[in-house]
């Protein structure tokens, strides 16, 4: 404790470390935008007026009798001071520590650092995503002071003051009104901040939609407009496109959005965005869609922030705005929750959307391709998900295919339509990506054939496509598991290996290879591999199996079956080798390395030390050979 110029005292407070870390890096990496703290400032001011306004829906005493809310900026540009103020909720003693003095969420430094390491640049368009607003007034100033007096009854008012290093101070003041303003100096390379024109030209840019006036030096700079009230003939891009900057915090364009109006069982009106790309927090996390969702207004008033009951979780990276005359205005959030209006409002908007993915893929099939970039991953959850729209979901899917060049999609319509007659199934084969998968030993039957099989990338496909069990009665099967009897197939100009040479070659392998395999037996799928892995008939999928394991789910060791390809020349000589002298050590190296090639396809080879040196034995036999 120190004693304050006025009589009262100040205490100072010491930021957690996790604190000053974040602090150095917004003060040293954020640079490319400066201009955004003055988004994220009244962002935080319309924050605290909505709430005190929708506090005050069942409190009038909140207000005090002063019910004009909104937001006061005022400039000095020749002693460069910056304030702003609102008459909002304000903030205890408690609240100033608790906001103020840590990271607002969890795992934000962690992110930070993380595009950091990765040289990405930290700028101002991350910060809104991260919930650092309010710091990001000291790319501008070097010392902050914010004075502030909740709405609650009785409430004392506090100066909270800091220069963003390490400390901060708190003092009990004396403060009239409700609410908070914050107030500093602007740093002389950020003087443009102190300039009227500049100041109006930036809440014209990023806060024009603000539902509160916002006055700069006496005179409203914002529009105040509901947009999402108008017909959809009455908006142009422009501005559809700055209001869509404004709540999802983004930087760029939306890459579509959606007007609704629904009049009937329930009424209400959306107006809705597709992002262009994923948040970055969504492709750390996917369980941050637990806490998304539009914006609920009731009769224009906005009601929550982050409505996650309009919208089921594979949707909710769509950001907008839903208002509704059916609920009334001092609803609370369990109310919200289970009223049969949002239920209602939630089937319709479902439904809307993903008729208006549909209509894109149809007409705008560019920007489709763009938003399934982005958001297939996330959207094919539902398919596990949300069985009334199961179907829907199942048309929007798209697959590279064998028969389509790398980033070509084809949907399981187009696929089964081009599917030759006889064919009785839909494959599909998964993997990590799309050159490994063309190069594994089980597409070759498939490729010689000219039969098109789905190629598998996306992590998700494995939990979700084998769940689809069939579309327009042909089931889906993973290649491995594919109904096809391969031995019927007479491969031409092939010489296999004479029948009673065959068994003794089998017996090689499962002698050498003994228990790590379930079973070795002669391969009519294989065109130019001598051997391949493939699934027990009751084992998961590879692919599958390798995603559990890399959650570290409890899977079965499931045991593999060895396809040896006695056609193969390899098979054919060792088979040779074998009958000229059955002790040669060769042999078994050579089988040992043709299994770990095979692993090695799988993508299933733990440690490459002993596959190379085996090589090394092996180039050495061949060079020996002049
Ligand atoms: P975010 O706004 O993303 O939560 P900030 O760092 O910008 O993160 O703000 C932290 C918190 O401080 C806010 O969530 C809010 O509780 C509080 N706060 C900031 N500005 C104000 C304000 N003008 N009035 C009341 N509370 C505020």
């Amino acid at each position: 404790m120190m004693s304050g110029n006025n009589g009262t005292s100040v205490q100072e407070f010491e930021y957690k470390a996790e604190m000053k870390q974040l602090l150095d890096l917004i003060v040293h990496s954020l640079y490319t935008h400066p201009e955004i703290f003055l988004r994220e400032l009244i962002s935080n001011a319309s924050d605290a007026l909505a709430k005190v306004r929708f506090n005050a829906l069942t409190d009038q005493e909140l207000l005090e009798g002063d019910g004009d809310l909104g937001i006061k900026i005022t400039v000095d540009s020749k002693e460069l001071d910056f304030i702003i103020e609102d008459n909002g909720i304000g903030m205890t003693e408690e609240e100033l520590i608790a906001n103020l003095g840590t990271v607002a969420r969890s795992g934000t430094l962690g992110f930070m650092q993380a595009l950091k390491d990765q040289q990405k640049m930290l700028d101002g368009n991350l910060i809104g995503q991260f919930g650092v607003g309010f710091y990001s007034v000291f790319m501008v100033t070097d010392e902050v002071t914010v004075e502030t007096r909740s709405a609650l009854p009785g409430s004392q008012g506090y100066r909270w003051r800091s220069s963003g290093q390490g400390t901060y101070s708190i003092e009990k003041i004396e403060k009239i009104g409700r609410g908070t303003r914050i107030s500093f100096k602007l740093k002389e390379e950020s003087k443009e901040f102190a300039e009227a024109y500049r100041v109006e030209q930036i809440i014209k840019k990023y806060s024009n939609f603000v539902d509160f006036p916002i006055m700069l030096d006496g005179k409203q700079i914002n529009s105040m407009t509901a947009l999402w009230q108008r017909s959809k003939s009455e908006l142009t891009d422009e501005e559809v496109n700055e209001f869509y900057k404004f709540i999802a915090n983004d930087y760029q364009d939306p890459l579509d959005y959606l007007h609704v109006s629904v009049e009937g069982m329930v009424s209400f009106k959306a107006l809705l965005f597709l992002p262009r790309e994923a948040p970055v927090e969504l492709l750390y996390r996917q369980s941050e869609l637990e806490n998304r969702g539009p914006q609920l207004y009731v009769k224009k008033v906005m009601i929550q922030h982050e409505c996650r009951d309009l919208l089921p979780e594979y949707l909710r990276f769509i950001s907008g705005v839903v208002d509704t005359e059916d609920l009334s205005l001092n609803v609370s959030r369990e109310i919200v929750q289970s009223s049969p209006v949002m239920a209602k409002i939630r089937q319709i908007l479902t439904g809307k959307i993903l008729a208006w993915f549909e209509s894109l893929a149809r007409e705008q099939p560019e920007k489709f391709r763009t938003f399934y970039k982005a958001f297939g991953p996330i959207v094919k959850i539902g398919l596990n998900t949300d069985f009334t729209n199961r179907q829907k979901l199942i048309e929007l899917l798209r697959f590279e295919s064998t028969k389509t060049v790398e980033g070509e999609h084809v949907t399981l319509k187009e696929y089964v339509g081009r599917m030759p007659e006889d064919q009785k199934e839909i494959y599909y084969h998964s993997g990590s990506n799309r050159s490994q998968l063309l190069a594994h030993p089980n597409l070759e039957y498939f490729q010689d054939k000219g039969i098109e099989v789905l190629l598998l990338s996306d992590p998700v496909d494995v939990f979700v496509i084998p769940s689809i069990h069939e579309y327009e009665k042909k089931p889906l099967k993973s290649i491995e598991k594919a109904d096809i009897d391969f031995s019927k197939e007479k491969k031409e100009g092939s010489q296999p290996l004479p029948e009673n040479l065959v068994q003794p070659v089998l017996g090689l392998f499962r002698e050498t290879l003994g228990e790590r395999i379930e079973d070795v037996v002669e391969s009519h799928r294989l065109v130019s591999s001598p051997v391949t892995l493939v699934s027990g008939k009751d084992a998961l999928d590879s692919q599958m199996e390798r995603m559990m394991k890399m959650m570290q789910a409890d899977v079965p060791e499931g045991k593999k079956i060895l396809e040896v390809n006695t056609a193969h020349p390899i098979i054919r000589n060792l088979s040779g080798m074998y009958m000229a002298n059955a002790a040669n050590p060769l042999i078994r190296t050579v089988i040992e390395q043709l299994y770990d090639g095979a692993l090695l396809h799988e993508g299933g080879l733990d440690s490459t030390t002993s596959f190379l040196s085996r090589m090394n034995d092996l180039i050495e036999a061949a060079t020996q050979q002049r």
